[in-house]
């Protein structure tokens, strides 16, 4: 399968191939055509599955096929996040260049002044979140009235951040004839009603079902007391001579503490969370994706939409109490057909949050003690490990993924560590 068969124009196809793809992912094979013929659609994919190319790239062909008549936006797309929102401009952009198609991004944070001059030129794409765009509606410097494209991109997390009633005041602007695009990496009752109010007619394309992960991550549990996972996750750094991390803490307060003590223990980090500016923000991604920060430590809403190609290793300080979360934050490695690793530390105060993870991924995940590390005694460790271990039902390594690393110092149970399987269920 190759990008030339899905109906694409000669312009976008000369920017997909400078960006270096080859062959269209499963979300690009499945959608492109689908938005070309004008469909509504549902989408259920992660970041990483190349789901901004698949509703962008069709996005501008049929804004192009139709000419430019600036200055209203003719397609809006809603995003959670201020990093999100410009990513996806950077592909706007990117896949656009041959176009005579102009797109900008209004987000909150920053000056409004800019915003409202670059709409007032015009824009044939809106990238924007709610919040934002809301302010740019009741002041009037944005006419939402001829929008004939919507986007919704990663509308679960929009809800997750409660930007329910914005985006509905938003929809309340907008004309009712219009092409609808709902993606999602995850389908709660709330994203369903959400959808069955939106979409018309739409045909469903379902990358990532329910829960489901890609078979690239390989999942790890360390069952550690409270007490010792700063010490553990150090460790884990220096052992394994990890030079990209990406660490996930609950609280911004959590964040900063991690960063500033893993600094003191020699490995170079720093925190991102939404207290600090966007400047801020900005400078942590781009220095940790360059190399010059070993160990970016986030909040689960900070990290929303970060894009870093083949990030190796994503650990879980702190579970989130979010099922959901758990798929998101390991939806920032194993991208694009590199393999990634995906940590969790987990005190006994946690092992409800990960039952509820395991529920949600239909399997149970690998764990390992580390030696030196052991949980309290006393504990039971997480989810209930001392039942786990009468579990007959694991199989050995399969796919070549070591058991117990051979490291000095891992001990780790027979069989418990083994790759994903994509959509398998254990249970
Ligand atoms: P996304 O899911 O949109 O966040 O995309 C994840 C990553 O995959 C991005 O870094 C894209 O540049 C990359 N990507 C998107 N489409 C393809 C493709 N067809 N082949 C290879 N990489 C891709």
């Amino acid at each position: 399968m190759t990008f030339d068969i899905l109906g694409l124009s000669a312009e976008l196809l000369r920017a997909v191939r400078a960006q270096g793809y080859a062959v269209p992912t499963p979300v690009q094979a499945q959608a492109i055509p689908l938005i070309l013929a004008g469909r509504d659609l549902l989408a259920g994919a992660q970041t990483g599955t190349g789901k901004t190319a698949a509703f962008t790239l069709p996005l501008l062909q049929r804004l192009s096929e139709a000419g430019s008549r600036r200055p209203p936006p003719r397609a809006l797309v809603l995003a959670p996040t201020r990093e999100l929102a410009a990513q996806v401009q950077e592909s706007v952009r990117a896949y656009g260049k041959h176009l005579a198609l102009r797109s900008t991004v209004v987000v909150g944070g920053v000056g409004i002044m800019p915003q409202i001059n670059a709409l007032r030129r015009g824009v044939d794409v809106l990238v924007a979140t709610p919040g934002r765009l809301l302010d740019h509606l009741q002041q009037k410097t944005v006419d939402l009235s001829h929008v004939e494209i919507l986007v919704l991109d990663e509308a679960d997390r929009m809800l997750d951040m409660g930007f329910i009633r914005d985006i509905r005041k938003v929809l309340a602007a907008l004309p009712k004839q219009r092409q609808n695009l709902l993606f999602s990496a995850t389908f709660s009752r709330e994203i369903r009603e959400l959808a069955d109010q939106l979409l018309h007619d739409p045909a469903a394309v379902d990358i990532a079902p329910h829960g489901s992960v890609t078979e690239l991550v390989t999942h790890k549990v360390h069952p550690v007391a409270h007490t010792r996972k700063r010490a553990l996750l150090s460790h884990l750094i220096g052992q394994g001579n990890w030079r990209q991390v990406l660490v996930f803490t609950r609280t911004k307060h959590g964040a900063n503490r991690l960063a500033t003590q893993l600094d003191h223990d020699g490995l170079n980090a720093t925190a991102i969370h939404s207290s600090k500016s966007q400047s801020a923000r900005t400078k942590a991604l781009k220095d940790f994706k360059h190399g010059q920060v070993r160990v970016l430590v986030a909040t689960d809403i900070a990290a929303r939409g970060i894009d870093i190609e083949a990030l190796p290793h994503v650990v879980n300080y702190e579970l989130s109490n979010i099922a959901e979360d758990y798929i998101h934050r390991i939806g920032r490695t194993g991208r694009a057909g590199s393999e990634g690793q995906a940590v969790s530390l987990v005190s006994s105060d946690e092992r409800k949050h990960l039952a509820a993870i395991e529920r949600l991924l239909g399997r149970r995940l690998p764990f390992t003690v580390i030696e030196g590390f052991e949980p309290e005694a006393g504990s039971e460790g997480p989810s209930s490990i001392s039942t786990r271990r009468n579990r007959p039902h694991r199989k050995p390594s399969q796919n070549g993924y070591p058991n117990s690393s051979g490291r000095p110092g891992h001990n780790t149970r027979p069989g418990s560590s083994h790759r994903t399987q994509a959509k398998t269920n254990t249970n």
